[in-house]
C-alpha cells in the first residue's frame, strides 16, 4: 500500500477562459431543420462564444507537497495545450479535430479532456467544465466516481 493510498482525496479546480467561433451544422439534415435543431449556432457564417473552462481534478493529497496537483502547474498545462490551442479559433476549420465532428459544447468538452488527459499524472481523475454561456454548461465525463478512501 502507497502512502497516498491513505491520504484524503481532494478535488482541486482551476478556472480558464478561451473565446472562439463555431458553426453547428448537419449536412443530414436539411438547412431548416439545422435552423431549427441548432438556432443560432447554425449561422452560416458562424459565431463566437466566451467560453470558461473549469478543469477538475481529483485524487489523494499528497503526505509529503499537501496537493493534489499544483494549481500553476495545471494552468500552465492547459494553457499550453487547450487554450493556445483553441483561443480565437473557428472551431470548424482551424482545429482539426472539428473537421468531422460538430463543435457543440459536448464535443469540445470531450476533445479538451483528450487533449488534457495525457499531461495530468495518472493516478489523477481529470472532469472537464464548459459553459459555453453563463447558463448552458456540460461535464466531460459526465459521472463522477466517488472513491472508497
Ligand atoms: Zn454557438
Amino acid at each position: 500500500m502507497s502512502a497516498s493510498s491513505s491520504s484524503p482525496r481532494v478535488a482541486v479546480y482551476r478556472h480558464e477562459h478561451f473565446n472562439a467561433a463555431h458553426r453547428i451544422h448537419n449536412p443530414a439534415f436539411s438547412d431548416a431543420e439545422n435552423s431549427r435543431i441548432y438556432g443560432k449556432c447554425n449561422n452560416p457564417n458562424g459565431h463566437g462564444h466566451n467560453y470558461e473552462l473549469t478543469i477538475r481534478v481529483s485524487g489523494p493529497v499528497d503526505p509529503k507537497i499537501g496537493y493534489v496537483m499544483d494549481l500553476g502547474e495545471l494552468s500552465s498545462i492547459a494553457k499550453r495545450h487547450v487554450t493556445d490551442y483553441l483561443d480565437h479559433k473557428f472551431l470548424n476549420l482551424d482545429v482539426p479535430e472539428f473537421a468531422t465532428i460538430n463543435p457543440t459544447a459536448e464535443n469540445i468538452a470531450v476533445v479538451i479532456h483528450g487533449l488534457l488527459r495525457p499531461h495530468i499524472p495518472a493516478h489523477l481523475d481529470v472532469h472537464v467544465i464548459l459553459a459555453e454561456t453563463p447558463r448552458n454548461i456540460v461535464q466531460f465525463p459526465a459521472d463522477i466516481v466517488i472513491h472508497n478512501s
